[in-house]
């Protein structure tokens, strides 16, 4: 691809984003070790402006890294006014090994967020009982985990967080300390890199 195009899609993307001095503080909650990393991921969604959010540590998340939800509030207010958590894993899932998110590259972590920030995304366009039919069925359903997990990618990559996705999921196939398992797991209900790229390039 030629130089200008990189510049037209860098131009394209930027005149998407916000400002970071633009993005509504008052109603998120940062935690400061990962602040500016969320700060950077927010800049992409401008919808998400009067959206509050919160961004917890956990010392444990069963079975995954971040975990975006309503809070319990939101299920007796209305859509607009719903609010949401990011949990996040203090330890991040590897068999023997320990490791955080201090661990994590920069660029990996806003990817993972930008993610986790495509899930509130797709929340917003739900209604209540579209997210306890959504809840419900996560749980016991692959296939709509899958359906799910490709949603939140494709408002990620869409917000032109593509190449931070790709990241994220390289960073995890690539790395040797993850352990099969978790991997396995990735390439069976998540989006594959090739298939990022692709809808990266769709957009050009
Ligand atoms: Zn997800």
């Amino acid at each position: 691809m030629p130089l200008t195009h990189y510049i037209t899609l860098f131009l394209y993307f930027v005149s998407c984003m916000i400002a970071t001095a633009e993005i509504n503080r008052d109603n998120k909650i940062i935690p400061q070790s990962i602040e500016a990393e969320v700060l950077i991921a927010l800049t992409y969604y401008p919808e998400l402006k009067d959206t509050p959010i919160e961004f917890r540590f956990k010392d444990n998340i069963r079975k995954s890294t971040m975990q975006a939800q309503p809070t319990y509030k939101s299920f007796f207010t209305s859509r607009e006014n719903r609010s949401y958590i990011i949990l996040i894993s203090r330890k991040i899932q590897i068999e023997d090994e320990k490791f955080t998110v201090a661990d994590i590259p920069k660029d990996v972590l806003i990817g993972w967020i930008g993610h986790e920030l495509g899930h509130i995304m797709d929340y917003r366009g739900r209604s209540k009982v579209g997210m306890l039919i959504f809840g419900l069925k996560y749980l016991f359903s692959g296939t709509h985990i899958k359906e799910v997990e490709r949603a939140a990618d494709t408002f990620a990559i869409n917000h032109g967080m593509g190449e931070y996705i790709l990241r994220t999921k390289n960073f995890i196939l690539d790395n040797a300390n993850f352990s099969e398992r978790y991997k396995a797991k990735l390439r069976r209900l998540y989006m594959s890199p090739e298939e990022v790229m692709h809808l990266i390039q769709e957009q050009q």
